[in-house]
């Protein structure tokens, strides 16, 4: 059979993600578990999405699943189904976001666990993508009605939020590409740390005033 676009783009896609989870693992973000899942959107309300496992994973162990939760290529263990209606939620409410990644983050998911959104009081987080707190999804079962309305629901309340907190579970971030996701999932897990740390010596601060502004602005003009 010959190779279309299309082969090419999931191909490209699936290395990313395997890169990705790489680089999650290497950061040391990772919960003693190693649970994460990882997914990137294709073309025609379908995705890519990592089997169960990320340890390890290799770019041809990626399965293809629609927003419906059909399995079209690959295998995904059984737990694995549950997730995709939080994946799929995402690229739903936005558009523009390419790539999606869930962990149990340990001190991301303190903060998750003590229903805390997290602050934004530390530059990586404005840098890369997170320029307000991280907002806490009520607790209800993964994958369940209960959970996706509430995480559409906080969604549409946040239109610019690229994160957020799943209560008694962990945290979820999207971006544009599994590359940049991963960065922000380094960049939040490193700020709840540093939240925690501080709240030890007096607890956090936030920016000065038109601080997040300054920042939003200097990385627009880097970037145009
Ligand atoms: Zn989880």
């Amino acid at each position: 059979m010959a190779t279309t676009d299309a082969d090419t783009v999931k191909q490209e896609r699936a290395r990313q993600l395997a890169d990705a989870a790489e680089s999650l693992f290497a950061a040391g973000v990772m919960s003693h578990s190693g649970h994460a899942n990882l997914s990137a959107r294709l073309d025609g309300e379908r995705l890519l999405l990592t089997p169960g496992f990320v340890r390890g994973l290799r770019p041809e162990q990626l399965a293809v699943v629609g927003f419906d939760g059909q399995v079209l290529e690959g295998e995904l263990q059984s737990v694995s189904t549950e997730i995709i209606a939080m994946h799929s939620t995402i690229y739903k409410a936005r558009p523009h976001v390419g790539a999606v990644i869930h962990t149990h983050s340990p001190s991301a998911t303190a903060f998750a666990v003590a229903n805390r959104p997290l602050p934004c009081r530390t530059e990586p987080m404005l840098r890369f993508g997170q320029a307000e707190d991280v907002p806490v999804v009520p607790w209800g079962p993964r994958g369940s009605d209960v959970s996706v309305r509430g995480m559409a629901e906080v969604l549409e309340q946040r239109p610019t939020t690229a994160s957020v907190l799943l209560a008694n579970h962990g945290l979820l971030v999207f971006g544009p590409d599994p590359a940049a996701t991963a960065h922000l999932v380094v960049a939040i897990e490193e700020s709840a740390e540093a939240e925690i740390a501080a709240a030890a010596i007096g607890g956090g601060v936030d920016f000065p005033p038109g601080a997040q502004e300054a920042v939003r602005a200097s990385i627009a003009r880097a970037s145009s």
